[in-house]
């Protein structure tokens, strides 16, 4: 039984970045993931990192457009600590050899993003999260005397003493199916977000809210999950992202009539409005008629320089030519909002704490919270590695005053007692596939840029007639080697009471804020919400919470851009 200081859960930035400065902190750990560390989704993430680094910007700028961006739902004491600590980080990863673009002077370049005052975006062309996440990953296998790597392994649980302390997890072993009790100090989530609840997304199928769930299930309350991101610019027909990093480099938005129509959402900021804004905009225009037939804009990248597009946005001249047949070089590309990131997860404060002794998380699993009702572009790699370090460091001075536990064995054969219920599933159920197409596509249509109280009943009671179907799903892999079908039935349980989250929230905030837009209450309400919501596991379901916001400096102020 594999016993460790720190275990982490995820081995994306947050994980990665946890586990060198628990690491650093002479703790002994051990990072698990369910794919090899550096196929985490945080090789997708593309456009850049956000830091006040230029002598003329100041974090405190950095930190009101976020708390702006927020629509003054984020906590402003983690948002403070989030920006002040950027720079260093920026800097820290730059001597650590990631290759950030630099300008003609040979200084690091920065290109503008949504919802900022100054371009503060750091970037590696558009494959920033793959640079980081590489050469996060050379120095974990620097310290390889000190940190375990557990790839293509899969938790199914997390575990507790009996007094409520968190104590590690059980795994599966993918390549195996061998099960394992994993013993820590101290357990860190850094298992990632939740977009596979929706239908398209840009997020990968490894996305699927585990972390978020087990976490949930050993009585962590979530917070802030009402509050889901669409994107402004993702291909219809599947989901994927053209990096904001376009608009950032000058690319402008058009509806079917060749109006720039963000001259009338936004008339500063234009396309460079924070996301929520421009998709509202988008889904107003197509709702309205003035998309394009196949329920799309178009987003006009020939407006950036042909040499600079090949040059800074080259993966999605790729992403352009092979999903949608566009040279974006030389021709309008369809776009429409998309579901991108998921604002909420598990409540922490800005050490990782969760309310569970002993459990940490860091990264998109988590809710520090830094993006309140809706996240700026490039605040999420910040956020991974802000908070990924300070849970890693935290943990790991845990680790110094705790014994280590260890579990009884009964809990593994409980955890195979699950395993081989959904083995011995009767066939003649649904699929699940057939149920997590259901439930994607629910979840696209009622819980969206636009929401009201009777999609949002709409989507509850699918959800959880869902809830009822998904245990009898039978599967067809009956083996133990990459068995991936028996992990598609796990993962879809997590994603229902993720989405059930959702809901319940979202149904509860009755105003308009961030990303959520209630057509029946489309006002902001500051008397009223200007709280978080938390929920919780309660019996089978979700009960609903309060949080107070943490307001240190920056009121609460109508929002334009
Ligand atoms: C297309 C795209 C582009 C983006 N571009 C940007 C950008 O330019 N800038 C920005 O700031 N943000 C961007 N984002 C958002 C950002 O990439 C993510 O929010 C961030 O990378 C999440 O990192 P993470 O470490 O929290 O999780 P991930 O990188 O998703 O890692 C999760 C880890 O958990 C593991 N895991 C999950 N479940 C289990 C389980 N049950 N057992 C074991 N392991 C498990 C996975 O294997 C993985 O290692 C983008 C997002 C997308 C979708």
């Amino acid at each position: 039984m594999p016993a460790h200081d720190v275990l982490i859960i995820g081995a994306g930035l947050a994980g990665q970045r946890a586990a060198l400065a628990a690491a650093d902190a002479g703790a002994s750990v051990a990072i698990l993931s369910k794919v090899h560390p550096v196929r985490s989704h945080s090789v997708a993430a593309a456009g850049g990192i956000n830091a006040a680094l230029n002598p003329e910007d100041t974090w405190e700028s950095h930190a009101f457009d976020t708390v702006k961006g927020s629509d003054y739902l984020g906590d402003q004491d983690a948002i403070e600590v989030m920006c002040r600590e950027a720079p260093d980080e920026i800097l820290w990863l730059e001597h650590a050899g990631v290759t950030f673009h630099r300008n003609g002077s040979g200084h690091l370049g920065t290109r503008a993003f949504g919802g900022a005052s100054q371009a503060r975006t750091y970037y590696v062309a558009d494959i920033t999260g793959q640079a980081i996440l590489h050469v996060l990953y050379e120095r974990l296998m620097q310290h390889h005397e000190r940190v375990a790597r557990y790839e293509e392994w899969f938790t199914t649980t997390l575990l507790q003493d009996e007094d409520g302390n968190c104590i590690g997890c059980v795994a599966r072993d993918i390549r195996t199916g061998a099960l394992e009790v994993f013993n820590a100090k101290a357990t860190i989530l850094a298992s990632g977000g939740a977009g596979q609840a929706f239908k398209p997304t840009t997020n990968a199928l490894i996305c699927t809210g585990d972390g978020i769930a087990q976490a949930y299930r050993i009585g962590a309350p979530l917070m802030d999950m009402e509050m889901i991101q669409y994107h402004p610019t993702t291909l219809a027909e599947n989901g994927f992202l053209i990096t904001e990093g376009a608009r950032g480099e000058g690319a402008h938005l058009y509806n079917a009539l060749g109006e720039r129509f963000m001259e009338k959402y936004a008339p500063n900021k234009l396309e460079l409005a924070s996301r929520d804004v421009v998709s509202r905009a988008e889904q107003t225009e197509i709702n309205e008629g003035r998309g394009f037939p196949d329920g799309t804009i178009a987003l006009d990248i020939t407006k950036v320089p042909r040499k600079r597009t090949l040059e800074a946005l080259r993966e999605i001249v790729n992403i352009g030519k092979d999903f949608a047949g566009v040279d974006i070089t030389r021709e309008p590309i369809h776009i429409k909002p998309g579901m991108h990131y998921i604002m909420g997860g598990v409540k922490t404060d800005f050490e990782g704490q969760t309310s569970i002794p002993g459990l940490y998380a860091a990264g998109e699993v988590a809710c520090v919270s830094v993006h309140g009702g809706n996240r700026l572009g490039a605040n999420s790699l910040l956020d991974t590695l802000i908070f990924g370090r300070r849970s890693g460091a935290h943990a790991a001075a845990r680790a110094r005053g705790v014994a280590m536990p260890k579990s009884p064995v009964s809990v593994l054969d409980d955890a195979q007692g699950e395993i081989d219920a959904i083995f011995n599933r009767p066939t003649g159920g649904r699929r699940i596939s057939e149920i997590k197409t259901e439930l994607g596509e629910t979840m696209n249509r009622y819980v969206a840029v636009y929401r009201d109280a009777e999609g949002l009943a709409t989507a509850l009671e699918i959800v959880q007639r869902l809830k009822q179907e998904a245990p009898s799903a039978a599967i067809d892999d009956k083996g133990t080697v990459f068995n991936q079908d028996v992990l598609g039935a796990i993962e879809l349980g997590y994603m229902l009471d993720v989405a059930e989250a959702i809901v319940t929230a979202a149904q509860e905030r009755r105003e308009s804020r961030g990303a959520q837009f209630r057509t029946d209450f489309p006002e902001r309400n500051d008397a009223d919400w200007l709280h978080h919501i938390t929920v919780s596991l309660n019996g089978d379901g979700p009960s609903l919470g309060t949080a107070p916001v943490t307001i240190t400096r920056w009121e609460p102020q109508e929002r334009t851009y």
